[in-house]
């Protein structure tokens, strides 16, 4: 079987080069190849002697996800699938979200990327919910997702992407490891070179990683999918709370906080008559109070057979009137790309597949 390269760190690239007899300066310019230049072929780079890139062919690829499909919206929103190339694995999406400034240059360049393929926690207004857990994906196959697009973002926009949000198909704090593996891919100089300021991970509230995280130092900023400003709410929506309730969360975030002294942000899909009245607001502003933060009230977009709906502009305002006056910090965000299903939560594979793996009850957190 062949060595998928993108797969080894910069170490092991150098134990390579040394073992094949060439100097470590050479795992340096193959890293930079297949990260920061993101090439796909062993003939395109350059700077190795033709002898290493021939030895290289016989026993390794350079690795990489396949573009399968590239869709656009009308509001400069780009969705992509990707083959993974592992047998039998459904592919997994990933999302470019520009901003434009007003003479129409862009701005702000952020990708939505996948942890995981499907996802088993079964959130009830999430698409991806809908389809099951098939499996983690490699640190290599979060990072690939953000090359590709980093190369579409330089063709369409002339810029590099500036952001990533882990936010795509799974739960990030799940598949832990390759998330942190795959944030040091995109942090180094080598690589992406993002600033970890530029990341954010997002997770539903697994209290047992969200104190890795706080002992890890984790360099990037958490978010946490909250939807819901009760027990009784959330256990109806995201059946993890049965488990891990918002006592829990609480707990684990008064933690984080009190090592890494760094704020989180609360990410709030806003439905229409379930989680958006004034009182909905009062009991938010208390879970806002646990810790500095800021929150993202977000316009849902609906998804089929979903009986949670978007909730409508004069409850929207009523709520942020609420927020205001009890001194929340909290910013309304319009879900991007609705007509070509990339928003929140719409992400998931419909063709060809059959449903994957979900625990409602007792998920091994
Ligand atoms: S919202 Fe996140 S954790 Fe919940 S089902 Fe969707 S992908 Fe999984």
């Amino acid at each position: 079987m062949m060595q998928i390269l993108k797969s080894m760190t910069l170490e092991q690239l150098q134990e390579l080069a040394a073992q094949m007899g060439h100097p470590s300066y050479r795992s340096t310019q193959l890293y930079e190849w297949l990260w920061q230049k993101g090439v796909d072929s062993f003939e395109e780079m350059t700077n190795l002697p033709k002898a290493l890139r021939e030895e290289l062919a016989k026993e390794s690829e350079p690795g990489g996800l396949q573009l399968l499909k590239k869709q656009q919206s009308s509001d400069g929103t780009i969705k992509c699938l990707f083959a993974t190339g592992k047998e039998g694995s459904p592919p997994v999406e990933a999302v470019l979200i520009p901003d434009f400034y007003e003479d129409g240059a862009a701005n702000r360049l952020t990708v939505c990327v996948s942890s995981q393929v499907g996802c088993m926690f079964g959130c009830a207004f999430c698409a991806t919910g809908k389809m099951g857990y098939f499996r983690n994906l490699d640190a290599w196959e979060i990072a690939d997702q953000v090359r590709h697009i980093n190369r579409i973002s330089l063709e369409l926009y002339g810029k590099r992407i500036t952001n990533v949000v882990y936010m795509g198909m799974g739960e990030p704090l799940h598949n832990f490891r390759a998330v942190l593996d795959s944030s040091e891919i995109l942090t180094h100089k080598l690589g992406i070179g993002l600033s970890p300021r530029r990341i954010t991970v997002s997770t539903v509230g697994l209290s047992k990683q969200i104190k890795q995280l706080a002992d890890e130092e984790a360099p990037f900023f958490l978010a946490i999918s909250l939807h819901a400003a009760n027990d009784a709410k959330r256990n109806q929506i995201m059946p993890i709370n049965e488990s891990l309730n918002l006592d829990a969360l609480r707990e684990s975030l008064q933690y984080y906080h009190k090592k890494l002294d760094r704020a989180v942000t609360y990410e709030y899909l806003l439905f229409d008559q379930f989680n958006d009245s004034v009182e909905d607001a009062r009991q938010l502003s208390k879970i806002a109070g646990w810790i500095p933060s800021k929150i993202n009230i977000i316009m849902y977009n609906n998804v089929a057979g979903v009986s949670l709906k978007r909730a409508r502009e004069e409850r929207l305002n009523l709520f942020m009137r609420e927020l205001v006056r009890l001194g929340v910090r909290a910013t309304v965000r319009r879900s991007r790309g609705d007509d070509i299903d990339a928003g929140c939560g719409q992400l998931a594979i419909r063709e060809g597949i059959k449903p994957g793996k979900t625990i409602r009850k007792g998920i091994p957190v």
